[in-house]
């Protein structure tokens, strides 16, 4: 249904001339997503430059029931910010960093500041915000809240979720919620921003937040280890959390096949070693001392598990440079994957534990389903998030391959759900894993679900049709 006259009018009323586009070429950006496998449609994308005016923009849309569909750096990977109709409300001139507390340790962001300009700004301030991801220079803090990002760091730091102390929201019938508090505790009733968290703009507007702040670190320590197999690979888990506890900060794993496509089509990747291994455990261990020779520990620690036999060879970074040529070998997997052919994703989660036998289970599920399937699996696998991605057979047509997208989710996903984990570890439901919501979420849960987004939500205008 298009959108009526009046209430585009009354919307370009209210944001001024640079708050609006409206024609086709310039809307198109906002209609396609990350992933190329959804294609939106809408009347208008609004640009707002302050809370009011988002609220009444809202306000706008809630009298004559107008779908709304919030999006930040249109970085999501499930479709959740795709528009079918409607307005796109994009955060990108709502940017501004409201004020940092080093006392406290906080800092107040509007929610289209991108995260790496959060970051800046915490570094800025002697501080360190410690949410980190691949896609750090599009995706928006308010975009990262509402999706519940996780990236490297959940290990230490938590998700995004574990990063807020306060919010501000623009409702779905245009009241603004002032929750911007900058209390560690208050028990004061529900957590009302935690409902806000993680659910997509389906419940309403992010508008801000009041973000947690962490000591900077001062020594930091990336070290690459070659590991003989899946198994050992956990096994090195366990042996450098053990020596190091909360300093491991990230614990990435990465298969052969990770870097043999990396190596071949991304310019910069390196291998440190001279032999192929199996698995690759990238992991980062930071203190905000300096002078506690960590590096010297960790060299005694890595020397320890040689010895064990739970890690093959290992290269420590000696420079910041050197530290960054490691951490291409990881960033370039999704991109290698790209140029790789047709590849079907998993980004599940099962407990630590479980992790091997998930690896070791899905693949012979899905190597017995398609014989030839290269299974790409790599992630934070420290927090037992695995990105377990299937990559064509070489010799198989890609289309013919990716039509099989659903029926490959759904023996993977079920494995997964079998061993006690998620079939939605970080990337949320958006519209690519409604289905998945169906057959994995009780009853119980999706009423839960669905009385709490008829009570915010009654007119169903925010981001209709995403999750449920
Ligand atoms: C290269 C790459 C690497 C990635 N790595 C990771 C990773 O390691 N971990 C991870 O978790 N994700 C990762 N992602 C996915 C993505 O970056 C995250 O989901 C990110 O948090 C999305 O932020 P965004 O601003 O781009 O949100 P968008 O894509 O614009 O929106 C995402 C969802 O949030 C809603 N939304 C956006 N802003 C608001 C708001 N202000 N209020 C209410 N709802 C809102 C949208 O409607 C949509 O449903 C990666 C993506 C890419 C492309």
């Amino acid at each position: 249904m298009a959108v009526p006259e009046d209430v585009l009018e009354a919307i370009r009323g209210t944001v001024g001339p640079k708050g609006w586009i409206g024609d086709a070429g310039g809307m198109e950006p906002y209609l396609i997503e990350e992933r190329g496998i959804y294609r939106g449609a809408c009347d208008m994308v609004v640009l707002p430059q302050s809370t009011a005016e988002v609220a009444a923009v809202v306000g706008h849309c809630a009298r004559a029931d107008v779908a709304i569909v919030p999006q930040g750096g249109n970085t999501g990977l499930v479709g959740g910010g795709v528009p079918e109709g409607g307005i796109v409300l994009s955060t990108a001139r709502l940017d501004r960093i409201r004020g940092v507390d080093p006392f406290n340790h906080t800092l107040t962001a509007e929610a289209g500041c991108v995260l790496a300009n959060v970051q800046a700004a915490a570094d800025e301030a002697g501080a360190y915000f410690p949410l980190s991801l691949a896609a750090e220079g599009s995706c928006r803090i308010g975009g990262n809240l509402s999706t519940n990002a996780g990236g490297i760091a959940v290990l230490r730091y938590g998700t995004a979720r574990d990063l807020v102390l306060g919010l501000e929201v623009v409702l779905p019938d245009g009241q603004v919620w002032d929750g911007l508090r900058r209390l560690r505790k208050d028990n004061t009733g529900y957590d009302l921003k935690q409902l806000f968290i993680g659910a997509e703009g389906t419940l309403g507007i992010i508008t801000a937040a009041v973000l947690k702040l962490f000591p900077a670190p001062r020594t930091r320590v990336t070290v690459l280890a070659a590991v003989p197999g899946m198994d050992t690979v956990m096994d090195l888990f366990v042996h450098v959390r053990e020596g190091f506890g909360d300093a491991l900060v990230a614990f990435e794993v990465i298969s052969r096949l990770g870097l043999d496509i990396g190596l071949e089509h991304i310019p910069g990747v390196i291998d440190p070693f001279q032999s192929r291994h199996g698995y690759y455990a990238l992991l980062e261990v930071t203190s905000p001392r300096t002078g506690e020779g960590l590096r010297e520990s960790l060299e005694t620690h890595l020397a320890d598990a040689l010895e064990k036999g739970i890690a093959a060879d290992a290269v420590i970074a000696s420079s910041e440079r050197q530290a960054q040529e490691l951490w291409r070998i990881r960033d370039a997997v999704p991109e290698a994957q790209k140029l790789e052919g047709g590849s079907i994703k998993h980004d599940v989660s099962v407990p630590v534990s479980r992790v091997v036998e998930f690896i070791d289970r899905a693949t012979g599920v899905v190597e017995k389903d398609l014989p030839g399937v290269r299974v790409l699996a790599f992630g934070h696998l420290g927090d037992g998030n695995i990105h377990f991605n299937l990559l064509q057979p070489k010799a198989m047509d890609r289309d013919d391959f990716l039509s099989r997208w659903d029926h490959m989710n759904r023996l993977v996903h079920d494995v997964a759900v079998e061993l006690d984990g998620s079939f939605s570890a970080e990337h949320g439901i958006g519209r690519l894993k409604r289905g998945d919501m169906k057959r994995y979420k009780s009853a119980v849960e999706l009423n839960l679900m669905r009385t709490l987004k008829s009570a915010l939500d009654p007119k169903n205008i925010m981001n209709p049709g995403k999750i449920l």
